[in-house]
């Protein structure tokens, strides 16, 4: 059961709903979310209790509304919030009837490769740009990213295409340096489940785009956004990224599609997917992406690189313009089957 408090509730109210809950005997636990704080009561209520505790409290001063959450994640959960979320990031909704595309290399290399990618994603009808500044390579001899230099170079072409900014934080005290220089702070599937991290950006209101754990449950990957909303930040993106293989011989994980259908009943929460990463394999990756907005998502991260054999990471993943183009052109006219729509092609010079 979840208590939802109005905008304006005091303390004092708060404090009144938690205590009718411990005066059962049972756990209070507050969530303070983004506008208003929710009572959650993580114990199991005995069924003959049920009803007369839903009937106290939802007639207690400052209490909004009264609500059973039979799922493990609470804020994250449709039960909690019927309501797609939708984010609005400068004029650009995510979530809502509009598909948002997010493009760009997998690591920033160089302001001309930065400008390169921009350009052929604005004119795709891209809204977002991407680019890893500090880098999570397996190995740690691979290029971990042009760090702070990246980050600028990345807001530097942002601004002159007028396209939002996407790039990863891995350690909870870069969340502030990380968030001055992007619009959306990306949190990677290899640290889905780093608690200081996710504490971190949750304390912060940037909007974060989460990543699937490569051997996360679902249940694990929205307890995961739980703690981003239950410490206070509601723009929360989901994103589907692959799952561990059962053989690497063809792809480099497994694209689990069927997490998006489940994620948009489960959850409020908008639902990306990476194909990319997904698959591994740039000629496979306009399938994957058709599929993924077919199959209900809001939105895809695709990675695009001017010249992909020259890429210092992802090459093989990596889409080129031209081909970039041509899958946008397909998802124009994908999402229009499936009632969506995607960005205006802009006219540039
Ligand atoms: C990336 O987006 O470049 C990345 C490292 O993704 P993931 O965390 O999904 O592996
Ligand atoms: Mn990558």
């Amino acid at each position: 059961m979840i208590v939802v408090m109005t905008r304006s509730a005091s303390a004092a109210e708060i404090q009144g709903v938690v205590s009718t809950i411990e005066s059962q005997g049972m756990r209070a636990l507050i969530m303070p979310g983004g506008e208003r704080v929710a009572i959650g009561i993580p114990s199991a209520i005995p069924p003959e209790a049920r009803e007369q505790l839903y009937q106290n409290l939802s007639g207690m001063p400052g209490v909004e509304h009264v609500t059973h959450v039979s799922r493990p994640y609470k804020l994250a959960s449709r039960e909690f919030h019927s309501a797609d979320t939708v984010i609005d990031i400068r004029k650009v909704s995510f979530g809502g009837p509009q598909i948002q595309v997010i493009a760009g290399p997998c690591a920033v290399e160089s302001y001309e490769q930065m400008s390169m990618a921009a350009h052929a994603a604005k004119e795709a009808g891209a809204t977002v740009l991407r680019g890893g500044a500090f880098k999570p390579r397996t190995s740690p001899y691979a290029f971990q990213g042009l760090q702070e230099e990246g980050l600028k170079i990345l807001k530097e072409v942002g601004r002159q295409y007028g396209l939002l900014t996407i790039s990863e934080v891995m350690q909870p005290d870069l969340v502030g340096l990380v968030a001055s220089y992007v619009d959306i702070l990306q949190i990677g599937a290899r640290n889905m489940q780093n608690f200081p991290l996710l504490i971190e950006a949750g304390r912060s209101s940037h909007p974060v785009l989460l990543k699937r754990g490569p051997s996360a449950i679902l249940d694990e990957f929205l307890l995961a956004a739980e703690y981003l909303l239950s410490h206070g930040n509601q723009n929360v993106i989901l994103c589907e990224r692959g799952v561990h293989p059962l053989d690497r011989s063809y792809t480099r994980n497994t694209l689990d599609l069927s997490a998006v259908p489940v994620l948009k009943e489960v959850s409020h929460l908008p639902v990306f997917v990476d194909p990319s990463h997904g698959v591994g394999v740039s000629r496979y990756v306009p399938a994957l992406a058709l599929a993924a907005v077919a199959a209900g998502a809001d939105g895809v991260m695709i990675e695009m690189h001017p010249e992909p054999r020259k890429a210092f990471s992802d090459g093989p993943q990596s889409l080129t313009p031209a081909q970039f183009r041509a899958l946008m052109g397909q998802l124009r006219q994908l999402a229009l089957a499936v009632g969506r729509s995607l960005p205006e092609q802009p006219i540039l010079s």
